[in-house]
């Protein structure tokens, strides 16, 4: 990229900046009374902005301590819609005792940079982070705005961050017409040394579900047959063991087609599932975006042997593929009856083509790094705060770009013990994140 020597790149302090951030813990545990470090890791970024002349939003969202950084860089178009890259600074908890490394040490050995978010998503945020810097310290202007936005909350559904923002603060992402952020742009080993890198195009919705039954109180030990917690069981049950219909979404049908064209694996629609286990580790998460998901995950009635209560209650994570919402609830409400209150809080699904100048960027910036690779779509089983960036209308996709070992389980790192990113994997990231935002 014409680059004379003496420059320092963004590769050059991308290692640096992830193990940085990592040692700021910034765990969220969902609940804001103990959600810590969100306010240092922002107040860090802003400093690592200011420092090389941007001029940054630093936004309490809502209550303390829940710090957000916004900067935007002007671009040399600015009649056209800015492109947002997102990334949120909390992580989900990290037990030391079970860890090789301390989870917060950012310890940057055997090649990779450890610590809890290397992969969820301080790594991009560090690679977001070097390429805004290096593009203001030496004068760099993108073809149209540029805003960078580091986010608190991501990890409890964004209403500390994302959400937020979007809901009180949407001045901030004004004119902003695409985003991209996490879970996507990594690549995937094939066959031998065939390579694709993944961009998410599409998310399921999520809708954390409250079941609630009623029946009558009473003694434990009399004849009873209005039992609460009985009933409760049999839905729960029912709905454990339901499987909702299989709808192959454009964005999964893209990908399996694309892998064929690497592979000559067949993914016949008589034989989805069966077929998908081929993807090995990769197929849990493919897998669980062929259907609607409900798994049952919280339970409670009762305080007391031998006292039937009046009311008990179950939670369930109910994921839901896009277009299916309506379909979703009427399912549900078949299958439960009216006896079943249902409550429900939730994120919508995300989906977008796989097609434009943006998606052609993408793909140009990674074959330039990795010349041959292939770029596919795919559908992110879990949930990220494109959702709230959908509401103002932005077209999301996940493109965080790193190019994997064939035999590290990506996909397991997340959340996981032991959670690293290899180092290598930053720098080829920066280099596409940096061609990538020059020529989008
Ligand atoms: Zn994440």
């Amino acid at each position: 990229m014409g680059d004379g020597a003496g420059l320092l790149l963004a590769q050059d302090e991308v290692v640096g900046l992830a193990s940085e951030l990592i040692r700021i813990d910034t765990t969220n545990t969902g609940d804001p009374a103990t959600v810590v470090g969100e306010r240092a890791a922002a107040e860090w970024v802003a400093e690592k902005l200011a420092e090389v002349g941007y001029e940054t939003t630093y936004v309490e969202s809502g209550a303390k301590g829940r710090g957000n950084v916004v900067a935007r860089l002007a671009g040399a178009d600015r009649s056209r819609g800015a492109l947002l890259v997102h990334g949120h600074l909390d992580v989900v908890p990290a037990d030391p005792s079970e860890w090789s490394v301390h989870p917060f040490s950012g310890a940057v050995q055997d090649g990779y940079v450890w610590g809890r978010g290397a992969v969820d998503m301080k790594d991009m945020v560090a690679m977001s982070l070097a390429v805004a810097r290096r593009f203001k310290r030496d004068g760099i202007v993108p073809p149209r705005d540029i805003v960078f936005a580091f986010l608190a909350d991501e990890e409890a559904g964004g209403f500390f961050g994302a959400k937020w923002l979007v809901e009180n603060r949407p001045e901030l992402f004004e004119g902003v017409t695409e985003a991209i952020s996490e879970v996507g742009g990594f690549s995937i080993t094939l066959k031998d040394d065939a390579r694709a890198y993944l961009v998410e195009t599409a998310e399921k919705g999520i809708r954390w579900l409250t079941l609630r039954v009623r029946g009558t109180a009473g003694h434990g030990s009399m004849i009873h047959r209005d039992n609460a917690v009985a009933k409760l069981a049999e839905a729960v049950t029912k709905l454990g063991n339901h499987q909702f219909p299989l709808v192959v979404r454009p964005s999964v049908r893209e990908f399996l087609d694309g892998v064929t064209e690497i592979t000559g694996w067949d993914f016949p629609e008589e034989d989805l599932e069966g077929a998908v286990g081929k993807l090995g580790a990769l197929s849990r998460m493919i897998g669980a975006t062929l259907r609607d998901t409900a798994n049952p995950t919280m339970l409670s009635a009762g305080y007391k042997a031998n006292v039937i209560p009046s009311v008990a209650q179950a939670t369930v994570d109910c994921r839901i593929l896009p277009g299916r919402e309506e379909a979703f609830d009427r399912e549900l409400a078949e299958l439960l009856g009216p006896d079943v209150e249902r409550e429900w809080v939730g994120l919508p699904p995300v989906e977008t083509t796989f097609d434009g100048a943006l998606v052609d960027a993408m793909a140009a910036s990674i074959t330039a790094e990795d010349p041959g690779a292939r770029v596919l779509p795919y559908m992110l089983s879990g949930g990220t705060d494109s959702k709230s960036f959908q509401q103002l209308g932005i077209r999301n996709f996940g493109f965080a770009p790193l190019k994997l070992p064939a035999d590290l389980d990506f996909s397991g790192l997340f959340h996981g013990v032991d959670e690293r990113v290899p180092v290598d994997a930053l720098k080829f990231g920066v280099r596409v994140l940096e061609r990538f935002l020059r020529n989008s």
